[in-house]
């Protein structure tokens, strides 16, 4: 017997979300105290905003709702599921855009199993849909144990993965990824991982070879997961572009002589004070008033971040405007050099990095 009960009802746009690194849209002019150079703060009713936006979304289809067909027989589904104790959710081939919030209900199913009840191993099958993104809510569903994206649209998988520490099957083969979160490296029970094909994966292969380094060979039969090859850190835009690709000095030198901060800039640490907060709408109709369109847009993009987990890979804090990034290939799972990435938030951080592959660079050049 499986029980649940009903959690917080959530709706909202499916033209408002999105996947892409990118976070802005312009206004749309929905509410006469907003005026076109204003950012939508893409407010749903629980005060959350509604995930990444991108300009994308202005080109989508606008008579598309959240009351499709696709969206109206999985919601339908989802509640036979909770309703019959099924804790296997088939939702393949519908055709949907957004996976409804309603799929956060299944969170409180339990099974009723040798004389005590345990939490039900939920297992989602949503292979070849039109999905973008993932909804913030459906990563609260902790027993998930089995997550089938195959043939959908994801651009990213976000960070909040983290969060579904039962799953151990996981297919997103034939989407739009190009990389996959540093947490993914976090899922404690994850087994049985699917990436390729992804036509947009960053291969190694395609790699220039003065572009990154191998820190570990690989090693047959091995049990568990190895980085074998690292990138060299790449700079963000702000720090000049000319130092960013001297191949003859190390990555070291080249933040000494940028002069990185050792820690986060003021702005970051003041969008991550941000990055949680819960927005009513009349705040953000205030903000639009009130404050410069710059720090308007910041301020969706911290919130964005926070809603994602879309964190420093070394010190695990929400990371609104990473200084640097880097990409690792994984022999991790059963897969070959799975792409990787990191963002870190201050020179500090990316330190700890490089000392790291320093040491394994160390020990690969002693043997
Ligand atoms: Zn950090």
């Amino acid at each position: 017997m499986l029980l649940s009960s009903p959690s917080k009802v959530q709706t909202y746009q499916s033209d408002d979300i999105q996947t892409s690194q990118m976070t802005i849209v312009p206004d749309r002019g929905s509410d006469s105290d907003d005026s076109e150079s204003t950012v939508d703060f893409n407010i749903n009713n629980l005060n959350k905003v509604n995930g990444y936006l991108s300009s994308d979304n202005l080109m989508s289809d606008p008579t598309q709702s959240n009351d499709t067909d696709a969206t109206i027989v999985t919601r339908g589904r989802i509640a036979r599921c909770i309703e019959e104790g099924n804790p296997k959710l088939h939702i393949e081939n519908l055709g949907l855009t957004v996976l409804p919030d309603d799929v956060e209900d299944m969170k409180n199913m339990v099974c009723w199993n040798k004389g005590r009840l345990s939490a039900a191993q939920i297992e989602i099958y949503a292979a070849q849909n039109k999905l973008k993104i993932l909804p913030p809510c459906l990563f609260n569903v902790e027993q998930i144990c089995v997550l089938s994206l195959r043939g959908n649209k994801l651009k990213k998988i976000p960070g909040i993965i983290w969060k579904m520490k039962n799953l151990t099957e996981l297919s997103i083969m034939n989407n739009d990824i190009k990389v996959l979160p540093y947490q993914i490296l976090k899922l404690p029970k994850l087994t049985n991982l699917l990436v390729r094909p992804n036509a947009n994966l960053i291969e190694l292969r395609d790699q220039d070879p003065h572009s990154y380094y191998c820190i570990a060979n690989a090693i047959p039969n091995q049990d568990g997961d190895i980085r074998r090859y690292v990138s060299r850190v790449k700079w963000s835009h702000r720090i000049t572009s000319a130092e960013r690709t001297s191949p003859e000095r190390t990555d070291r030198e080249i933040a000494h002589s940028l002069e990185v901060s050792p820690v986060p800039k003021l702005s970051e640490l003041a969008l991550r004070r941000f990055c949680h907060y819960d927005v009513t709408l009349s705040e953000t109709k205030l903000w639009k008033r009130t404050i410069p369109i710059y720090t308007q847009r910041m301020v969706t993009k911290a919130l964005q971040k926070g809603i994602y987990d879309e964190c420093c890979s070394v010190c695990d804090k929400v990371t609104v405007n990473p200084i640097a990034k880097a990409l690792e290939w994984w022999d991790f799972k059963d897969q070959t050099l799975v792409p990787v990435r990191r963002n870190f938030c201050c020179g500090n951080c990316v330190k700890v990095w490089l000392d790291d592959v320093e040491d394994k660079l160390e020990r690969m050049s002693s043997c």
